[in-house]
């Protein structure tokens, strides 16, 4: 069976190191990709160390689902890419493509949904799938994304799933036109989705605990930033948003943030901290309001983020690094200390 080059966590406490993982040949329906790019999603950290009881991490953990690379070979029914053509993968490699809601182009929430990583190989290359922080990965073409030639490609990586993230609750939620949209945190996901609000014409407001994230955060598209530590501040803007996405990683006091919104407002959850959030019945009875939540988006509504990311010039603003600073790479995200996503260099880990 072909190999490929990775990096793998070997328990919830060991430093990511090097590993030869396997790669299926590919079928008649997949594609063979060399990765080029590969972004460093909060999610990676959370997985790698076992953060999630819901999804528990089966060891070795490849983790990497924000994937830009180049087709260096494809199946002989393969109909949507040809070699040479460069392409994204998300969260998603898998799904039955039976069920309704593979049908309503939902393959996040298809029961046999294949994740990029830790989700069972249903094709027995292993015993979980492997992610991006690799070589080369093989995926069905439906879930190969086509990349608008005009991007440079280290910040498309970020999109496949930071962009769709916050892009598919803004995009579901109506036309944010002179609505006022709050962003909490401003990581990865969130100064996305201050791009894309401030493209879909809103009243963008970042909602950050970094006070030096301010004019950074101005810079990003942001009308206005609050910083949520400052009680006048949060108190000053109560009961005034249309709608709110909290990417917050960590535990916090949402709250807070509920108080923010207006009568009908809706908060939108996309952040994923392991404990339970105490809501209070009152917070959100006092003004009808809306908690939701979101997971990513489809394959469809992912080409037409992309597509959009064309049109509109965006993409993630990235720190590219080298395969080896990966461990850093994540202690540094622990303390929100990066503009705004980390892309792995791949060639540092073909050179290795
Ligand atoms: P990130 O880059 O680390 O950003 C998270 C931001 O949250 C930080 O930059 C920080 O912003 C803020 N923050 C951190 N700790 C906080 C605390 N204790 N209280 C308040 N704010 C805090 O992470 P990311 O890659 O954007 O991912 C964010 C979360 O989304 C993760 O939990 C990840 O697993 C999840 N996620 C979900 C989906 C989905 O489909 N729903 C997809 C991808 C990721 P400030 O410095 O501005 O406060
Ligand atoms: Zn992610």
């Amino acid at each position: 069976m072909p190999t490929a080059k990775a990096y793998a966590a070997s328990s919830p406490t060991s430093a990511l190191s090097h590993l030869s993982i396997p790669r299926r040949d590919p079928t008649d329906r997949d594609v063979e990709i060399d990765i080029l790019y590969c972004g460093v999603c909060h999610s990676d950290l959370h997985q790698a160390r076992n953060e999630w009881s819901a999804m528990p991490t089966v060891y070795p953990c490849v983790p990497g689902h924000e994937i830009v690379g180049r087709i260096t070979q494809v199946g002989s029914a393969v109909k949507k890419h040809k070699v040479g053509d460069i392409v994204g993968v998300g969260c998603l490699v898998g799904s039955d493509q039976s069920c309704p809601q593979c049908a309503a182009n939902l393959e996040q929430f298809c029961p046999h949904a294949t994740f990029t990583y830790n989700s069972p190989d249903k094709h027995g290359t292993a015993p979980v799938t492997y992610g991006g922080y690799s070589s080369s990965i093989v995926v069905d073409e439906h879930f190969a994304l086509a990349v608008p030639a005009n991007l440079s490609l280290p910040g498309v990586a970020p999109l496949l799933c930071a962009g769709i993230t916050t892009y598919s609750p803004m995009r579901r939620w109506g036309d944010l036109k002179g609505k006022k949209i709050g962003v909490v945190g401003l990581g990865g996901l969130g100064h996305m989705g201050v791009k894309f609000a401030h493209a879909f014409g809103a009243h963008t407001v970042v909602i950050s605990t970094s006070p030096k994230k301010k004019d950074a955060a101005l810079a990003l598209g942001a009308d206005e930033v609050i910083i949520s530590s400052d009680a006048n501040e949060m108190q000053r803007h109560a009961f005034s948003f249309d709608f709110i996405l909290d990417t917050v990683s960590a535990d916090h006091d949402i709250n807070s943030y509920l108080n923010l919104l207006k009568i009908d407002g809706t908060l939108t959850l996309v952040g994923a901290p392991d404990k339970p959030l105490p809501v209070s019945a009152f917070g959100l009875l006092f003004g009808r309001k809306r908690l939701a939540g979101s997971l990513i988006g489809g394959i469809a509504e992912t080409q037409e983020m992309l597509d959009f990311c064309g049109t509109h010039g965006i993409t993630s603003d990235v720190e590219i690094i080298p395969i080896q600073k990966i461990n850093e790479a994540y202690d540094r995200l622990l303390k929100s200390d990066v503009k705004y996503r980390f892309s792995i260099d791949m060639a540092s880990l073909k050179a290795e």
